[in-house]
């Protein structure tokens, strides 16, 4: 595996990672509630305000991945009656928690005391925690967070996610962890989100120089880590993305790109914006297809599935349960396709971007549903060429580095050609 110089922030956020990891392995001594739950439309601000912790199973199966893990655990779960098809997320995990639930950094997992379902936009997070309910015999909390049908949200849907939260989920963790709703608490995590937030927002919109100091995909599979999962709303948090944020401005006042798998990528051939989740089995060499070819990404959808803060959102400590209805309704995965299609237009029209790749994964259809209507409408809308490429997330059967590599260097060349052609 082609490895990377590693940050300063990635450092950080490894000790970081690797803390929550070890809390959680001594919870059944500490007594610390678990409560389980997803990354999209997650509540990590109120149930860290009753200090119970917080575990995602999808940033466990990416995680494992990453480690190499993920093909013994699917092949588990296959043996255990699950279906190709089924998303390779879950089967992940079901594999995981059947192999003795060590998570990725080699610590075992504990039990959940809590499933917390607030999820957006797949209805695949529900049937697995169907699964995890047989496994573990736990009590289940669900909000049901609408989908952006029409592409906004209403009134009505903040409200009904609100109560939810108020009538449903406030109740089921004061009787887990025997603790009153604090509200003040609340609050003050809200703000620190919000700082971490507008931290986030300038790291993303450093892309827009020349070169970009950051890889707004690969990279920002990094910058999102905390974000999307334990330490929103914590101090460690906010620290984190204060520290991100210097590092990424240093950088882009010494005029250099970001650390890749093919060294700083400083002289940058291509712009490209990305949709879809990365391929977390290959990672790095996924990412070195690019970095190889001067290809650096300027802006992603996948960086936005814990959060679309550069659109604006903030969550807002004036009003708590309302600020974490917005959240879950504004996710990425809650986004109806006009929305999507919009939203890479504007992201290939304002980092100047020379071209859009599809990265459509084979598991996921909440993401690769409609991608090819996608992909005529930006490139329609924007007069820049798109490229689709096919893989899987933690399944390493799905990647294939010869057709990956042709397609690239063939849709690179066609952007060349296109430069030369409106040169003469
Ligand atoms: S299908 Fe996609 S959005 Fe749904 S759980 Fe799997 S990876 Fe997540």
């Amino acid at each position: 595996m082609t490895e990377i110089a590693k940050d300063r922030s990635m450092e950080i956020q490894k000790e970081m990672l690797a803390d929550h990891y070890r809390r959680l392995e001594d919870a059944p001594k500490s007594g610390e509630p678990v409560v389980y739950t997803f990354v999209p439309g997650n509540l990590n601000e109120l149930v860290r305000s009753f200090d119970a912790l917080p575990v995602f199973p999808e940033i466990n199966a990416l995680q494992s991945a990453m480690r190499g893990k993920s093909a013994g655990y699917i092949a588990t779960a296959e043996k255990a009656g699950h279906s190709e098809d089924v998303c390779s997320y879950v089967k992940c995990d079901v594999g995981m928690a059947r192999s003795g639930n060590v998570g990725p950094t080699g610590t075992r997992l504990p039990r959940p005391d809590l499933l917390l379902l607030s999820y957006t936009g797949c209805y695949t997070f529900m049937k697995w925690f169907e699964l995890l309910r047989e496994e573990y015999d736990c009590p289940v909390v669900f909000v049901q967070v609408p989908y952006q049908g029409d592409g906004s949200i209403t009134p009505g849907h903040r409200a009904y996610v609100a109560r939810q939260i108020r009538e449903t989920v406030i109740p089921a963790l004061e009787r887990l962890t025997g603790k009153p709703y604090d509200e003040g608490r609340l609050r003050e995590s809200l703000a620190r989100s919000a700082r971490a937030e507008e931290d986030l927002v300038a790291v993303f919109e450093s892309a827009m120089r020349r070169p970009s100091p950051i890889d707004a995909y690969f990279g920002a599979v990094y910058y999102v880590g905390p974000i999307f999962s334990a330490f929103r709303g914590t101090e460690e948090g906010a620290e984190y993305y204060r520290t991100l944020r210097e590092e990424v401005e240093e950088r882009a006042r010494q005029g250099l790109g970001p650390s890749t798998p093919s060294g700083v990528l400083t002289r940058q051939k291509y712009r490209l914006v990305v949709e879809g989740p990365p391929n977390w089995t290959h990672f790095r060499d996924f990412w070195k297809l690019f970095s190889d070819e001067g290809a650096v990404v300027v802006a992603s959808t996948y960086s936005k599935v814990g959060g679309t803060y550069d659109f604006g959102f903030r969550h807002d400590m004036e009003d708590p349960l309302g600020t974490l209805a917005d959240y879950c309704g504004g996710c990425y995965t809650n986004i109806d396709l006009p929305g999507r299609v919009r939203m890479l237009a504007d992201y290939v029209e304002r980092y100047s971007a020379d071209g859009f790749v599809i990265h459509s994964v084979k598991s996921c259809n909440s993401f690769s549903a409609g991608q090819l209507t996608i992909l005529r409408e930006v490139e329609k809308r924007t007069g820049v060429p798109g490229a689709f490429f096919e893989s899987d997330l933690v399944d390493p059967r799905y990647f294939s580095p010869a057709n990956l590599k042709n397609r690239l260097e063939s849709y690179l060349q066609m952007i060349e050609a296109r430069r030369g052609a409106a040169a003469r």
